[in-house]
């Protein structure tokens, strides 16, 4: 027999497929090891055949299995051909989303533990028989392991005598036992929740999802409860004998919602999320694979969660940026899970407030089943939000980041005890330094963008490449030394409200404050269990977050996202209004927002603090019908990068050629197509070219044709780096 074996190694970008003769056990989803060149890899078999063009002579065997069970399903299998066809993936880098990360190569194992009993022949025996009565310290170990049962030895070294211990599983009056041990987080939340009653609307929602025969949307506006109708449905699917996956925006997987998933499931879910230690993650993987654990919450990446039988998948916070990946391997989680649902006949639920323009889109169309939670739980009201027009302030003499009017509420929150949300909308946007008398901005040598300051450590960095650079003292152009700071960052704000509220306990939250391993989830803990006052933080505040005490949220630049060079641009900032403002009275104070702008008049305002989401959607599917984006194509986009500029080019002028030529012959399914520099030209030292085009939707033979293009250049071109998207969030 004949194994085909896709081998894990990274520094190549073929894609190939190597024959090995099998070894017993071996079948398709096997992770097996391989001879290769000289040394033995990992790899995974993927077909079993009779018949290869290797010569008999130059053929290898399979060195051995690695797991007692081929670790890669059916499912998984086809969801490899799936995606490396769809996103143009090579196969390595699919498999490696389905394993956690540590677990290839073999750098982390299960923790074996060994337990001690007593050996059932002296169990009904008077022990002064065979333990010697000058013995004390075997009588005691012997005393407590007849008690409890069973005992882990390493616990009884540490307490009792290990020399009695050895002595009495030498005699067999013990004997041990080998066990599987799970490192569980958050293991010590344990009592069952029984959960609340659902209000009719709620319960209506749940009965949708699971009647629907296509994917639902679930529209609910921010604190209507969509969670507990998730948890609603997870159960009925549990009760049916199936699984669930349970996907959250990263920053979403807050202490509290784990607590709630601990507390509703107990044992029954796994929690997948950056912040676990690898021993961790790879024990909840491992409990979801073995069906100790049938739910699974996380991330993105907790699509690819090991269960089988899947009865339920819920992707919440639907419209959130993160559930596409932007690095390799790039793949949209929707599709994903689309996959996996039509695979296993689950159901899907897609939820949000404010649901992305395509979701809806789809929604109208009756590809998706709409379901709406129009009102908040007990009919709290939602939030009135207040538009500061930034330039009469400043035309009032006020040049500073906070209007009176914000001040003015900022002031009275903290008085009333409440607690408040700064919100700072960092996205296309640095805090550059600039030359006040020439203009000059810092830039990195080797990245085409500006440097942005970080005053903790004074210095300048580069978002792109992590260079450091010293702060200048003077223009390295004109020599002048008045040096400004372009825009404000977390950090000045921080510094403003402790100038303004000397009192006030503020934390901050951006991706400075959020490196380490649950960092974030600590100053959300924080936040949420009073020993802030206010919240200063970027994005990551705006998200699913239920903080009971916050009345105000004010937002201090909400253009930023506006002019960013995105064709969703408008649908981001709209989404981050609304998403923000949904954090503000929650419970039974009442809540209210401030929302300040340069361009007061812009619609996206008036839309969204009418909290309209249709009227926003309607003249949103309007433009994007007109100028032709999507829904109403697939943006693909080839980005060709390389050190050396002229081969950059060279490789963009042949891959063009070629598009072109495919675009001749079906001119109908190209609404545009282009060469061009990307707006980066340069990142890490690599010079950025692309080529840009709209194709029809499901245009599949084409984007294939596309995809042979790119796959021409990494072998015309082997210096170049050259990969593919779609409908890209950052077209940068
Ligand atoms: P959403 O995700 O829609 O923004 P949440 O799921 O966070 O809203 O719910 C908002 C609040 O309402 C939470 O504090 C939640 O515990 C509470 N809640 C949800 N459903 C009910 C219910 N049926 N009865 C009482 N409280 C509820
Ligand atoms: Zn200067
Ligand atoms: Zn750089």
């Amino acid at each position: 027999m004949i194994a085909r074996v896709i081998v894990d190694i990274s520094a190549s970008d073929v894609d190939k497929v190597f024959d090995y003769v099998a070894i017993d056990g071996a079948t398709r989803g096997s992770r097996v090891s391989v001879p290769f060149g000289n040394r033995d890899i990992e790899g995974y078999v993927i077909a079993l055949t009779d018949t290869t063009d290797v010569p008999r002579d130059k053929l290898k065997t399979i060195t051995s299995l690695l797991d007692d069970r081929p670790i890669v399903s059916e499912e998984f299998l086809q969801l490899c051909d799936f995606m490396t066809e769809r996103f143009h993936l090579r196969k390595i880098d699919v498999f490696r989303l389905f394993l956690p990360s540590k677990m290839r190569g073999g750098r982390i194992k299960a923790l074996e533990k060994t337990f001690v009993y007593v050996n059932p022949d002296y169990a009904e025996t008077d022990p002064a028989l065979f333990i010697k009565k000058s013995a004390h310290a075997q009588m005691e170990v012997f005393e407590y392991v007849s008690d409890v049962g069973c005992a882990d030895q390493s616990y009884l070294n540490a307490n009792f005598s290990a020399a009695a211990v050895r002595n009495l599983i030498a005699h067999g009056v013990f004997l041990t036992r080998q066990e599987n041990v799970f490192r569980t987080p958050y293991k010590n939340i344990v009592q069952r929740d029984s959960g609340v009653m659902l209000t009719e609307e709620q319960e209506s929602a749940a009965k949708t999802i699971m009647d629907s025969d296509r994917p639902t949307l679930l529209f609910g506006v921010t604190g209507s409860g969509k969670t507990e109708v998730y948890l609603n449905c997870i159960e009925k699917t549990l009760q049916a004998g199936k699984t669930a996956i349970m996907l959250v925006p990263e920053i979403s997987l807050t202490p509290q919602v784990m607590r709630i998933f601990r507390s509703r499931f107990g044992d029954d879910v796994a929690l997948l999320h950056s912040g676990l230690g690898d021993g961790e993650r790879f024990d909840e993987w491992r409990r979801l694979l073995t069906g100790r654990a049938r739910v699974a919450v996380g991330a993105r990446s907790a699509i690819f969660a090991p269960l089988t039988d899947v009865g339920l998948i819920v992707i919440d916070e639907e419209h959130d940026t993160s559930y596409i990946s932007e690095s390799n391997p790039r793949y949209i989680t929707r599709e994903v899970a689309f996959f996996r649902a039509n695979y296993n006949n689950a159901k899907l639920v897609m939820g949000s407030a404010t649901p992305s323009i395509e979701s809806y889109h789809a929604a109208c169309c009756g590809k998706y089943t709409l379901s709406r939670l129009p009102n908040r739980i007990n009919k709290r009201e939602m939030p009135d939000i207040k538009i500061v027009n930034m330039c009469k302030e400043t035309t009032y003499g006020n040049s500073g980041m906070f209007s009176a009017p914000l001040i003015e509420a900022l002031d009275e929150c903290m008085k009333a005890g409440n607690q408040a949300i700064l919100f700072l909308n960092r996205r296309g946007y640095s805090s550059f330094v600039m030359c006040k008398k020439c203009g000059y901005v810092a830039k990195c040598d080797d990245c085409d963008v500006s440097l942005v300051y970080h005053k903790d450590e004074d210095i300048l960095k580069c978002h792109y490449c992590q260079r450091r650079y010293a702060m200048l003292d003077l223009c390295p152009n004109c020599k002048s030394p008045h040096i400004k700071q372009g825009f404000m960052g977390t950090e000045r704000i921080v510094e403003q409200v402790n100038k303004m509220f000397p009192k006030a306990r503020v934390i901050r939250m951006d991706n400075d404050t959020t490196r380490t391993k649950d960092a974030h989830l600590k100053l959300l803990g924080d936040f949420a269990s009073g020993n802030a006052d206010i919240l200063v933080g970027t994005q990551m505040v705006a998200k699913g977050h239920d903080f009971p005490n916050v009345t105000l949220v004010g937002i201090i630049d909400a253009d930023m996202s506006l002019h960013f060079s995105d064709f969703r641009a408008v649908e981001r900032t709209f989404q981050l209004i609304t998403q923000v403002a949904g954090r503000a009275g929650r419970e039974q104070k009442a809540g209210s927002v401030i929302l300040q702008t340069y361009t007061p008049n812009h619609y996206v305002y008036r839309f969204a603090t009418a909290y309209d989401y249709e009227g926003f959607y309607q003249k949103e599917i309007n433009l994007l019908q007109a100028t032709a984006f999507p829904p109403f194509s697939e943006i693909l986009r080839v980005l060709i990068s390389c050190e050396n500029e002229n081969f950059a080019l060279e490789a963009t002028k042949q891959a063009f050629d070629e598009v072109r030529e495919i675009a001749d012959k079906s001119p109908e399914t190209f609404i545009y197509l282009n060469a061009m520099r990307a707006p980066k030209n340069r990142i890490q030292s690599k010079y950025r070219m692309q080529i840009l085009m709209r194709i029809k939707p499901e245009s599949d033979a084409i984007r294939t044709a596309v995809y042979k293009v790119a796959d021409k250049v990494i072998e015309n071109f082997p210096q170049v780096t050259c990969f593919t998207e779609i409908n890209p969030n950052d077209l940068s």
